[in-house]
């Protein structure tokens, strides 16, 4: 393991949600499922306005930055209004008038725990043995997938059967440590909650963060409005990201793209930061001040 690797894990994030409802007793915090393990998936709400947005984080082990990244945005946020002052030269009054911003900061966090730190040692022998088949080795550093070997974000209903087939080409034939689709759609309970976390909030955008790339990625199959390119421009105008488009197998089964599939709305990944995944923390307050723009920007289009 290098020296100063301090990854965002599960037991990371549960602290910062204890000092968040010390710091900030009227937070709303909740949990919107369990995963594999039984970790919570939490989820803040900020404001409290009717136009309804979710941002995610972490869908893939790996990218544990991101959940570092929602909940600096979520802390900077709440101290902000608090104070009652701006940030970014957004009003926080404002914001929270007009619209409330679910987060869910950490969509996979067995899979952070397998990629920051290994197989954790209260497993079951039979599991630990399972994973290891999975995994063909003891190093999990690459381990982008939930606990049962599927890759969440290929587990959604945006024409998963073409992610399924496109598995082939890639040599993936059972579940691993990247790209594996699943059984069927929504068949992990990570998937599964965030979908139906989607469906009952009726969310007028989403924004799945992932890492790396300094990218946007947006729509999908042509299924959404007009607007949507609009508002994928403007966040090139005010960050240094580029716009991108996915290809091969990471064009289907996507979060980003089962909501534009079904809701016709405007969704996003966007691929933060730069460099070779797991990002070293240290790229977080670089990182951080290039996505500010777009976490407080995305609060006032819809
Ligand atoms: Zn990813």
């Amino acid at each position: 393991m290098k020296e100063n690797f301090s990854p965002y894990t599960y037991e990371v994030l549960k602290d910062d949600i204890l000092m968040l409802r010390r710091d900030f007793p009227d937070v709303k915090v909740g949990s919107i499922g369990k995963s594999v393990w039984g970790n919570e998936l939490y989820y803040i709400r900020l404001g409290t306005g009717k136009n309804k947005i979710l941002y995610n984080g972490t869908h893939h082990g790996m990218e544990w930055i991101t959940s570092a990244m929602l909940m600096k945005f979520v802390k900077d946020f709440l101290k902000a209004q608090k104070n009652n002052t701006s940030l970014r030269g957004f009003s926080i009054a404002a914001l929270c008038e007009r619209t409330s911003l679910y987060i869910v900061p950490m969509v996979n966090p067995d899979g952070v725990r397998l990629s920051a730190l290994g197989l954790p040692r209260s497993l079951q022998q039979s599991e630990k043995q399972r994973l290891l088949r999975m995994n063909g080795s003891d190093n999990f550093t690459r381990w982008q997938a939930n606990a049962h070997g599927v890759d969440l974000n290929h587990n959604y209903d945006a024409m998963w059967n073409k992610s399924k087939e496109l598995e082939a080409e890639y040599g993936i034939y059972a579940p691993g440590p990247t790209r594996f689709s699943g059984t069927r759609p929504e068949s992990e309970p990570e998937s599964r909650a965030l979908a139906e976390f989607t469906r009952l909030h009726n969310f007028n955008m989403s924004i799945a963060f992932h890492s790396q790339g300094k990218v946007i990625y947006h729509g999908f199959m042509k299924n959404e409005p007009p607007r949507s390119m609009l508002i994928a421009k403007a966040f090139t105008k005010i960050s240094p990201y580029r716009l991108d488009e996915t290809e091969g197998i990471a064009s289907y089964g996507g979060y980003k793209d089962w909501f534009v599939d079904k809701f016709n709305r405007p969704g996003y990944t966007v691929e933060v930061g730069e460099g070779q995944n797991p990002l070293p923390v240290e790229q977080l307050p670089k990182l951080y001040a290039e996505t500010l723009p777009i976490l407080l920007g995305a609060m006032t289009v819809v």
